[in-house]
């Protein structure tokens, strides 16, 4: 059961830009229509090639098809490019903007403690309050 009281006092974090939530492990960045229209604008292309090229179909956690960003062989996120990063962060999707703050992280203490194992930005710099931090929360819950 979800325990929203770790984080009654808010919880810091501010990015070190490590990239290490980018590379190597294996995951789904679901992609919603407004990250969709902003990637095809940002990469100047259209929707088909766009997802030809950067997608692939998944399931999401209710068990419906979502498109989510391809990996490399490496499983690093198919945009991340060694020396310079993140080639479309402006425009990247709101599930990279709202880490660490998504809901399997804020579940509870112990899944903020395990994220926070790989991620040095957590519990560092900006401080957010409960309230903003469920504000980030609900963000992505209108938007999937
Ligand atoms: S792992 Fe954390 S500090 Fe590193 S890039 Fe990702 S969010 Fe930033």
């Amino acid at each position: 059961m979800k325990d929203e009281s770790f984080y009654a006092s808010g919880l810091n974090f501010s990015c070190q830009r490590c990239s290490s939530c980018c590379r190597h492990d294996a995951g789904y960045v679901y992609l919603s229509e407004n990250d969709i229209e902003k990637l095809i604008a940002k990469l100047e292309t259209d929707r088909d090639s766009f997802i030809g090229l950067y997608c692939r179909l998944v399931k999401n956690w209710n068990g419906n098809k979502t498109l989510s960003l391809k990996e490399k062989s490496n499983k690093d996120c198919i945009f991340w490019e060694s020396k310079k990063g993140c080639i479309v962060y402006g425009a990247r999707p709101l599930q990279c903007k709202l880490f660490p703050f998504w809901e399997s992280i804020l579940f509870s203490k112990d899944s903020w403690k395990m994220a926070s194992e790989s991620c040095p930005g957590m519990n560092l710099g900006k401080h957010y309050s409960k309230e903003e931090i469920n504000t980030l929360l609900e963000m992505r819950q209108g938007e999937i």
